[in-house]
This record gives C-alpha cells, sequence and structure tokens, in this order.
C-alpha cells in the first residue's frame, strides 16, 4: 500500500487545493490526484506533517466540472488561502518544477540531462551537473530618528511603498550589495548595517537576505528609473505597505512594534 502523500500539482504558476470544512489544502492521498502526464517527472520534496511531499507539472489546466471541491490558484494567492506551511512548501515545489523546466538540455551540448538525486542533473556528454539556482536579492529597512525610508518602485503592482531592495551582483558581498543599492536608488548613506532575516521568494527562484541600518548622510536623490517617490515617513503618517506575505513587511512591522 502506498504512503498518503501530500501532492503539490502545479500547471504553470497554479497550484492545484482541494477545500475542506476549515479552508483549503494541498491534496493528500495515496495516488496523484490527477494523472500524471506522459514526459512530466514526479520530484520528490521533503515532508511535511509526518508525510512526503511530492510535486509535478500538467500540461493542462484541470477543469473545475469534474471536481468542484477543486481549484487552481496562482502560487502568489495562495498565501491568503492556504495554512502557511503548506504555502510554503508549494514555494519549494515550484521551484524545483521551473529548475526541472529550465534544465532538461545541457546547455553546453544539447543532449538531455539524467536526475541523479532530488535536486540534481548530470549530462550524460560533458558529465556537467546541474542544480537549482537561487538568485539572492538584499532588501534593507533604513531608519532616522523616529522614521522609515519607504519608497515606490516603478515595477510594483498596485500602490504600496516598500524598503529598497535589488539582486546581489556577481563577486558582491550581501553587505556590498546592500550599500550600492541604497546609493544607487536614493544616493544616500547608511551605517550599522545589521542581518535581520531571509526568506526564499519563489517567483521564480530567489531568496530576500534581509538588514537593517540607519541613516547616516545625503540627500534622497530617486534613481529615476527605478523608483517613482521615495521618502522617510513617521510611524503615524505611513503609506500603504506591502501584504504581510513578504520579508519587506515583516522588517516594517518588526519596526512599528519596537
Ligand atoms: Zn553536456
Amino acid at each position: 500500500m502506498n504512503e498518503i502523500t501530500l501532492w503539490f500539482v502545479f500547471y504553470k504558476d497554479q497550484l492545484l487545493m482541494v477545500q475542506h470544512n476549515d479552508g483549503y489544502h494541498i491534496p493528500a492521498s495515496e495516488e496523484p490526484p490527477v494523472k500524471v502526464p506522459i514526459g512530466s517527472t514526479v520530484h520528490s520534496i521533503g515532508n511535511l506533517k509526518g508525510m512526503p511531499c511530492k510535486a509535478y507539472a500538467l500540461h493542462t489546466p484541470i477543469s473545475g466540472e469534474e471536481a468542484p471541491q477543486r481549484v487552481m490558484m496562482g502560487l502568489r494567492a495562495s498565501y491568503d488561502h492556504l495554512p502557511f506551511e503548506e504555502y510554503y512548501k508549494g514555494g519549494k515545489a515550484f521551484e524545483i518544477l521551473n529548475w526541472d523546466q529550465n534544465t532538461r538540455y545541457c546547455p553546453s551540448c544539447g543532449v538531455p540531462t539524467h536526475q541523479i538525486s532530488d535536486i540534481g542533473k548530470k549530462c550524460p556528454e560533458c558529465r556537467q551537473e546541474f542544480y537549482p539556482h537561487i538568485s539572492p536579492a538584499t532588501i534593507v529597512r533604513i531608519t532616522r530618528g523616529d522614521s522609515i525610508l519607504m519608497v515606490r518602485a516603478r515595477n510594483f503592482r498596485g500602490t504600496y511603498y516598500g524598503l529598497v531592495a535589488g539582486f546581489l551582483e556577481a563577486g558582491e558581498t550581501l553587505e556590498e550589495c546592500v550599500h550600492r543599492e541604497v546609493m544607487e536608488e536614493t544616493g544616500i548613506r547608511i551605517k550599522n548595517l545589521k542581518y535581520f532575516g531571509s526568506q526564499p521568494w519563489p517567483y521564480p527562484s530567489g531568496v530576500m537576505i534581509g538588514f537593517t541600518a540607519e541613516y547616516e548622510s545625503g540627500d534622497i536623490k530617486l534613481q529615476d528609473e527605478e523608483l517613482c517617490a521615495g521618502a522617510f515617513f513617521d510611524r503615524d503618517n505611513l503609506p500603504e505597505i506591502p501584504r504581510k506575505m513578504s520579508l519587506a513587511r515583516t522588517l516594517i512591522d518588526d519596526w512599528i512594534n519596537q
């Protein structure tokens, strides 16, 4: 007999969930809840609540008529509906499926790769190995006395303000990345840079590394291509802030609660 397994089933970024009396969950069953398509690999992605977790991708979305309690929802949106640990594991599943999709052929030889472990593939010709690439980005909460620097990036969806953030460049330390991004985006210098915490960001394969810092010197000069607004705000005068799911929000909430 097969074990009860949690099945993370994606069609593109849409995650399959089932509705129970207490809300939505990842389907749990012995057999896959939807037939595994030919050419789709079932990936082991660890355990949750004592159950093995597996992930695979569909080539077409499921139709709601077959099973009305089933729904497919974008991973970001699922944060508002799934228990946190199920959403969190869904992020890992999405990263693994994205890696699987993008490493089907060796980039040097063009031949199909072989899977050698849960998170490893190998080219049978040149023996090169491929593991999931994670893109690190830093984010920093900058305070000046009782105020916090909030910026509005041109590529933000919605109307909220966030914190200064940016991708790590090759050959750079995380600290250098923060100082560079703050200077490039706002023209100010910061001091007392301290590590705060990190968060996987599976959109599609990032990790956010959060810092806190204090304003040191300089006038705000926004980088026009990336930011459309930015200023120091008091606690009782904050603009709209990011959603609960982000590390930006955790950093801001931590400051609000100080
Ligand atoms: Zn190769």
